[in-house]
């Protein structure tokens, strides 16, 4: 486990349901949704909201 990815070093939780998001390690973009069907229904609903 490195800290050089300031991104990565903090703690995410997922808008959707407020879990904790555990971070892959390494490369990629940082993960913020505990799996991809909260961030779908977390996206529907932004947009329906009208922020997207
Ligand atoms: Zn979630």
């Amino acid at each position: 486990m490195s800290f050089t990815d300031p991104a990565k070093s903090q703690p995410v939780s997922c808008p959707q349901c407020g879990t904790d998001v555990e971070q892959t390690p390494g490369r990629g973009k940082v993960k913020r949704f505990c799996n991809p069907s909260h961030g779908r229904s977390w996206r529907t609903r932004m947009r329906s909201a009208g922020w997207l």
